[in-house]
């Protein structure tokens, strides 16, 4: 359920609480800059259904620096750091002690990485985790290509021109750990030349469904497993 149209005294503060975490920034020619939010924010709404929590409106700004000379809009890591420990402070303070933040944005890990720190020193009864949904998505990630398209064609079809999705850089010949220590390069994206990484021409509603079924699957055990682990 979302919290956000809830009044006062519908709130139950205790359950686990989702903040989804996005970015604007170029999808290629075929999918929109809101593609990461929207990803993260379904997902994060699927999961309430699931177990029981309660899910925030996405944070659509992120960093996304990497993507220059393509459309971005960007905030420093320090900027995203304050604004998601502050979020999850005020959350301890309202009685949620377990908060995860679900991310749709590669360029947002580093910070996700120590906001518990932050958070946890401040009010050490609260948990904050960060996830990375493309973690449980058992296959490649991409950017406009395959996946996100797929998703995008099962959560928010009208918002994709498959007539304009288009063949983007795709990592044959170079080792998975030099195209991966690359992404963190601030024009990484220039060698897309289209802003895409993968192939998105063959994606569909169906594999769509499928990526995200396997997606809430795990993502469900990993919630599961936080709470086993944290009684031990
Ligand atoms: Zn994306």
């Amino acid at each position: 359920m979302s919290l956000y149209n809830l009044n006062n005294y519908e709130i139950k503060s205790g359950k686990k609480i989702i903040i989804p975490l996005g970015s604007i920034e170029q999808h290629g020619p075929h999918l929109p800059i809101s593609t990461d939010t929207i990803i993260a924010e379904y997902l994060a709404n699927q999961l309430t259904k699931k177990i029981s929590s309660y899910a925030l409106p996405g944070i659509p700004y992120g960093v996304s620096f990497e993507h220059r000379p393509f459309f971005n809009i960007s905030i420093s890591n320090d900027v995203l750091s304050e604004l998601l420990s502050q979020v999850c402070i005020s959350l301890g303070e309202n009685g949620f002690n377990q908060i995860i933040i679900l991310n749709g944005h590669r360029g947002n890990m580093g910070v996700l990485q120590y906001i518990p720190q932050i958070v946890e020193r401040n009010n050490p009864k609260v948990n904050v985790f960060g996830i990375n949904y493309w973690h449980l998505i058992e296959r490649e990630f991409d950017h406009g290509g395959f996946v996100e398209t797929s998703l995008m064609l099962a959560i928010e079809p009208k918002l994709v021109q498959m007539q304009m999705a288009k063949r983007g850089y795709l990592n044959k010949k170079r080792l998975h750990s030099t195209y991966t220590t690359f992404l963190s390069n601030t024009s990484s994206f220039k060698i897309t030349r289209n802003g895409v990484l993968g192939d998105p021409r063959k994606a569909t509603k169906e594999e769509g469904k499928k990526i995200i079924s396997i997606t809430m699957k795990n993502l469900v055990r990993t919630l599961k497993e936080l709470d086993d682990l944290l009684i031990m």
